[in-house]
């Protein structure tokens, strides 16, 4: 049980060790595998279960730095939120050449053009700002074969389902979608029938 038999690259492996990270949690030694394998997923599991770096491991691994445009896009319900994942996420890629920027509600449009303009490699952020930026033409989603539904239920509580459908619906089909919820209301399941690839669900 450990993240080099899991497959992960010496550069990730280093930066986790450097986090403190020493084994994979039971959720990331149980759903990396099959993201990995490029299948869709729905995770039901609480915060503190290590989720992050399920989807974030994954999508480092799976994401060429090189590759313009952004590759991965992590939606999320909360600024505090959508902040906290991409420093995590900042962690992980610190011995690859991965870029990875946080958009969201009431902070600078300027400021986060200006990052998306630099070139990243994934986007964390809140519906309203995504859907913003993909409107603008500020995000260039043509790329985008990552997709992450993150804390999908708290998502619909706070309304934002709509702006999520509208951000999928301008997204590549021939993506890998996760969706993760502590529960599946009758919403979410739909959304989930729709818009994902035959999902495995993996309960911690
Ligand atoms: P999360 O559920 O992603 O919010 O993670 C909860 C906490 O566990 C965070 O502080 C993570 O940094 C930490 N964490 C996640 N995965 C591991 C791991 N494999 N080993 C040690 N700590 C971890």
């Amino acid at each position: 049980n450990s993240f080099d038999a899991l497959g992960i690259s010496p550069p990730i492996l280093k930066a986790l060790e450097k986090m403190g990270f020493e084994k994979p949690t039971e959720v990331q030694s149980r759903a990396i595998p099959h993201i990995l394998n490029q299948e869709d997923l729905i995770v039901m599991s609480k915060t503190g279960s290590g989720k992050t770096a399920v989807f974030g491991v994954s999508m480092l691994q799976l994401i060429d730095p090189g590759e313009p445009g952004p590759q991965g896009l992590i939606l999320t319900p909360t600024r505090e939120l959508a902040v906290q994942i991409n420093n995590e996420l900042r962690k992980m890629s610190r011995y690859t050449r991965h870029r990875t920027t946080a958009v969201y509600g009431q902070h600078s449009m300027d400021a986060e053009i200006q990052a998306l303009k630099r070139g990243v490699s994934i986007v964390t952020g809140t519906p309203g700002r995504v859907n913003d930026h993909i409107q603008n033409q500020n995000l260039e989603t043509s790329n985008l074969r990552f997709l992450v539904l993150d804390e999908a239920d708290r998502m619909l509580d706070m309304g934002f389902l709509d702006q999520v459908v509208n951000i999928i619906q301008a997204l590549p089909r021939n993506r890998i979608t996760l969706l993760l919820s502590a529960t599946i209301p009758h919403e979410i399941r739909r959304i989930s029938r729709k818009y994902m690839r035959k999902p495995l669900t993996i309960e911690i």
